[in-house]
């Protein structure tokens, strides 16, 4: 018997998606991530200060939430979004509750969150956007307060630009320099809050800021769901 290639990618996908096999943190509970690896998770948010960027994180990249946000980038596993959705929508709640009440940047809208922009080729090879995916789950978990806030892509990333996967401080903070450019319309001067996935040295949010100060839009931080052990402040 023949079986079409696509039946078996299908079968695969039910089988992953829908009766979640291992816990994708430990890869021995349940899954998709297993009564254990949450009770691990305890977020704490606390906000510190890269490059100048005020960046609101809500757990250490460290297992198991460092195994299940690979499992969400690299593997596509969508089932792990309403958790790293929750997280990454708390790191940016606490982002806007240390803004002053009264401040008048509060009451402009809409209030943009833009997803730090993937390289082409890991959008092209994972026919997903993560980043973009969560800055989206987030962005409804936020507006549930009556705040105006909707996620929009407003960086691409330049073509040929690399993943800074293993490369070093230095080379990280040369290799994000111009890496972004603008995409897309939004209202000039809207407040915006940067989205990433982890924060390691702040290059990269350095980089996104830069384009977006630069284009007129009021950069108010950055909401992420993990900090990088000893990330350089
Ligand atoms: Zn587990």
């Amino acid at each position: 018997m023949v079986i079409d290639p696509l039946v078996v990618r299908a079968r695969e996908f039910l089988a992953e998606q829908f009766l979640a096999g291992v816990c994708a943190g430990c890869s021995a509970g349940r899954g998709p991530v297993c009564v254990r690896c949450v009770a691990q998770i305890e977020p704490r948010v606390t906000i510190g200060t890269y490059h100048g960027i005020q960046v609101a994180q809500a757990v250490t990249y460290e297992p198991p939430i460092s195994q299940l946000v690979i499992a969400f980038k690299d593997r596509g596993e969508w089932s792990l979004r309403p958790l790293l959705g929750q997280l990454l929508a708390r790191s940016i709640a606490h982002l806007l509750l240390s803004i002053e009440e009264g401040s008048p940047v509060l009451l402009r809208s809409p209030l943009l969150l833009a997803p730090i922009a993937a390289t082409v080729d890991s959008i092209r090879l994972r026919d997903a956007d993560p980043v973009a995916d969560l800055a989206h789950t987030a962005a409804a978990l936020l507006r549930r307060s009556g705040m105006e806030i909707r996620s929009q892509r407003l960086l691409s990333m330049r073509r040929g630009h690399r993943d800074h996967v293993g490369l070093s401080r230095g080379e990280r903070i040369a290799n994000m320099h111009d890496a972004f450019t603008l995409r897309g319309r939004a209202p000039v001067g809207a407040p915006v809050v940067l989205v990433d996935d982890v924060v390691t040295t702040g290059a990269t949010l350095a980089s996104a800021q830069r384009v977006l100060a630069g284009a007129g839009f009021e950069v108010l931080g950055a909401g992420v769901i993990a900090a990088a052990k000893g990330g350089i402040r």
